[in-house]
């Protein structure tokens, strides 16, 4: 999507720090980190969020649920956990409209999530 900003991180039109790239996936660390560990794993498929996706996601889905855990053994917090969490329009104040999961660890979370 032309005036994506995440669409143009994967073209590598934007930099970023990457910490992993595949066919289907594209992962960096987040600009503003809200935990020590803070990486955006984001499919290069642009939808915009989870109610963009369809039935034939379903693989890139699941491949993404695969490399977010392969992440979290390579960036040391599976032993420690992590957080996995996507925002999905207003309400939960999702800032970019291109579906990206936030994997956060590195530090003793609460156990409230809003
Ligand atoms: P959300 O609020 O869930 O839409 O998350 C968007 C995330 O993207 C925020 O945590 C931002 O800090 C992050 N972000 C925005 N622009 C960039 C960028 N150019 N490089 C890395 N992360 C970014």
């Amino acid at each position: 999507m032309d005036n994506c900003i995440f669409c143009k991180i994967i073209k590598g039109e934007i930099p970023s720090a990457k910490v992993y790239e595949d066919d289907l996936c594209y992962a960096f660390k987040d600009i503003n980190p809200q935990a020590p560990v803070h990486v955006l794993v984001v499919p290069k498929k642009h939808a915009a969020n989870v109610l963009e996706l369809s039935d034939e996601d379903k693989m890139l889905l699941g491949h993404i649920q695969l490399v977010i855990g392969r992440l979290a053994e390579e960036l040391g917090v599976s032993k420690t956990g992590f957080r996995v969490m996507t925002n999905c329009g207003k309400d939960a104040c999702q800032s970019v409209a291109h579906l990206h999961y936030h994997l956060l660890g590195g530090v003793q979370m609460t156990e409230k999530m809003v």
